[in-house]
């Protein structure tokens, strides 16, 4: 095990790494800058240029890049050589402080939303000191922060950043009620991605999953996911070798994967890794499904990140766990002490009123084509937000709302004089989980279920903080200037208060049923069902000033954000449809007429040998065949008219709207009778490989 701890971390340049290479003022300067985010200047940056040169060079890094991550969501990197030739022919290897902290990549492709027309046309990045510096594939990896001149951010990190300074602000105010000195305060994440691996061979037969990521037509095999036996099963040995190279890639990056696992769904597996502050987390995940990519075709697997490969088949998810921590304390850990449990409840009440207030903005976080088929699809969450406190803690906030102590009697609990019950320990191994909901507490922790495995956790985590630093500032502005009892007092008032004009948002029952959706309806959330519905709240005054007032992202910023999001859509439902057009009309039509000829031939030819043979079921079978082609291609004409007439609207959101009421269930008529069709067909006429093949794979 030696092995892992030398492994661990190797490729990264980590604090233990900068203190072995820097001298010691450099050192000291620069963890400052990490720690307590304070600026970096030229020298210290030219000093930590030279020695992670040095230490990539060892490593056999060649190119150094600045790695980022523009508004698709995905990373990016251009790779510059550390290679600098010198008058007399020679070269040497350089790499300045200049270069670690700045680049510019001729950024034009990238999705701006009209931020870059509008300002100017390139965009520079900058070095997030906070996110270490890696190397993998013989590149030195820089984080960084990708922006436009003018100062516009460009990318997921910069906004996030942002919101993570607005909760340590605030945090801060709030903690020095509590008597609490000025700290750093972070929000940690620790993110959970499920996926499928599929054998590379049935990926390459099928034009959908390498055009679109999911399948576009498939009928249900003939065995699902009902016997459960999948779920924590034991790994395929080719699975569990990749997973194992997976571990120590990531591990020699620093990411600390942790638990592998099958999940519920034939062919998906799960990786977690362990929490960190959520700029690192967000990176991380990046990396890991990044190396999940790359390294499945070493074991001749494809590695699909797709919310919904599979129709029918439970989709793929990314759970969100998320806290805030001030210094080494969890501030969701309840606590020991009547004073720690106070500043819990602070801190509960704050995420429950921000979940309130931006329920709207969270379903927008996750929103995507891709997503769209999970979410409500009893298999995840529903499209409405809504928060599960579990039953002891639930008890409590009842009991703090109706000022009643017999409403909590069930709970093992001390009174204390403020009238707050300290918060028995077993909150913090609480089990009790309810997989339905959407944002679930945890025992010390919560977690979104909503974000899909594709998405970059970075919009959600920013909307999370940025409405928690909200609450947090709220609070400190009502209770500034009050101490001692006074402030108890008035903490505990004010506690109550939220949570009475917020409880609306805490639903413990079943969040797949249809009475909570009538239910949610009555209490005034929002259920917005499609991506296309759930964009414009970006845009609205409401998500504007929030925003602007915490300087996370300017008007700008939203609007250009908002219509990134808004073409994604369209440009991912234009693929589709075009996709399942072609598939429609030259693969599975002309299979299925062919097959339909070869019975027809197959009639005629016994009833010339044998004309009294009883051929009735070959001929119903026949016009079976016939009238299913008849009904796909009458749903394959109606898809072609309408999808031309909606690629062709010119108001983005219309054509959102369009695409999601017209042309989404148009597909999945033509879904649904090509599928029909697949049972009806000799499997040896079926063109690409089905369900049955993709998903059980030895
Ligand atoms: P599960 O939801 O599968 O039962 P766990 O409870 O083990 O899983 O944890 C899920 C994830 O939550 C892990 O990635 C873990 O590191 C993360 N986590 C634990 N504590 C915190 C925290 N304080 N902040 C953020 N994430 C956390
Ligand atoms: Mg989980």
């Amino acid at each position: 095990m030696s092995n892992i701890s030398e492994l661990y971390g190797s490729m990264v340049f980590n604090e233990h790494t900068m203190q072995e290479r820097l001298p010691s003022a450099t050192y000291k300067s620069l963890l400052k800058t990490i720690r307590d985010g304070e600026p970096l200047d030229l020298e210290v940056a030219n000093v930590v240029a030279h020695a992670m040169k040095e230490w990539a060079i060892e490593k056999g890094a060649t190119h150094y890049t600045h790695w980022f991550q523009p508004l698709s969501g995905i990373t990016s990197e251009k790779h510059d050589s550390f290679l600098d030739p010198c008058p007399d022919g020679r070269a040497i290897m350089s790499f300045s402080g200049k270069e670690l902290i700045q680049g510019e990549p001729d950024a034009s492709s990238f999705p701006s939303g009209g931020l870059r027309a509008t300002f100017e046309a390139r965009g520079y990045t900058a070095w997030d000191p906070t996110s270490y510096a890696f190397i993998k594939d013989e590149v030195l990896c820089i984080p960084t922060a990708f922006c436009s001149y003018t100062g516009e951010a460009l990318d997921k990190k910069t906004p996030l950043l942002r919101s993570m300074s607005a909760v340590e602000d605030q945090a801060n105010r709030v903690l020095a009620l509590f008597g609490e000195p000025h700290q750093r305060v972070t929000t940690t994440v620790g993110s959970e991605q499920e996926y499928f691996l599929i054998s590379e061979k049935d990926y390459a037969a099928r034009q959908d999953l390498i055009l679109t990521g999911r399948t576009l037509f498939g009928y249900p095999p003939c065995k699902g996911q009902e016997l459960e036996e999948h779920y924590f099963g034991a790994i395929r040995p080719t699975v569990n070798e990749f997973m194992k190279t997976l571990d120590d890639e990531l591990w020699a990056l620093g990411v600390s994967a942790k638990t592998k696992h099958n999940e519920v769904a034939p062919a998906q597996h799960e990786l977690a890794p362990i929490y960190t502050n959520v700029n690192r987390a967000v990176d991380e995940n990046l990396l890991t499904m990044e190396k999940m990519r790359l390294l499945a075709s070493r074991y001749g697997l494809v590695c699909l990140q797709h919310e919904k490969p599979f129709e029918g088949i439970n989709g793929s998810g990314k759970h969100n766990n998320w806290s805030v921590s001030a210094g080494k304390t969890n501030l969701l850990d309840p606590g020991d002490t009547p004073m720690d449990n106070l500043r819990f409840l602070v801190f509960l009440t704050g995420v429950i009123q921000a979940v309130d207030d931006y329920q709207e903005l969270l379903r927008m976080s996750v929103a995507s084509a891709g997503n769209d088929h999970r979410l409500g699809a009893n298999e995840a969450p529903p499209a409405i937000v809504s928060i599960f406190l579990g039953d002891e803690l639930d008890a409590i906030v009842e009991a703090l709302i109706t000022g009643q102590e017999g409403a909590y009697n069930n709970v093992e609990k001390v009174a204390m004089d403020l009238g707050v019950a300290v918060l028995p320990n077993f909150l913090k191994d609480n089990t009790d989980r309810n997989r339905t909901s959407p944002f679930a507490f945890t025992g010390n922790k919560f977690e979104f279920r909503m974000p899909g495995s594709s998405l970059n956790l970075s919009d959600c985590n920013m909307i999370l903080n940025t409405a928690m630093a909200k609450s947090l500032k709220e609070f400190a502005d009502a209770l500034e200037g009050k101490s001692g009892q006074e402030f108890e007092a008035a903490a505990i008032e004010y506690i109550r208060e939220s949570l009475i004009k917020h409880q609306r948002i805490i639903f413990n029952g079943n969040g797949y049923s249809q009475e909570w959706e009538e239910e949610a309806a009555k209490r005034g959330l929002a259920n917005k069902k499609t991506t296309a519905d759930s964009l414009p709240c970006f845009i609205e005054k409401k998500s504007i000033e929030l925003f602007e007032a915490f300087e996370v992202l300017s008007e700008a910023e939203i609007k250009s954000r908002y219509e990134v999001k808004l073409e994604k859509y369209n440009k991912t439902l234009n693929i589709e449809a075009r996709v399942m057009k072609r598939m429609a009309r030259r693969t599975f039509l002309p299979a299925i007429n062919e097959y339909a000829a070869s019975l027809a031939a197959t009639i005629t030819a016994i009833k010339a040998v044998s004309p009294d043979a009883p051929l009735a079921h070959q001929e119903a079978q026949l016009k079976r065949l016939l009238s299913g082609i008849d009904e796909a291609a009458g749903h394959l004409e109606a898809l072609d008219e309408t999808h031309h007439r909606v690629r062709d609207i010119e108001n983005e959101q219309e054509k959102a709207s369009a695409y999601a009421e017209e042309v989404i269930p148009l597909m999945q008529k033509l879904r649904h009778a090509i599928d029909g069709l697949e049972r009806l067909t000799d499997r040896a006429h079926w063109p690409v490989p089905t369900y049955n093949d993709i998903l059980f794979y030895t």
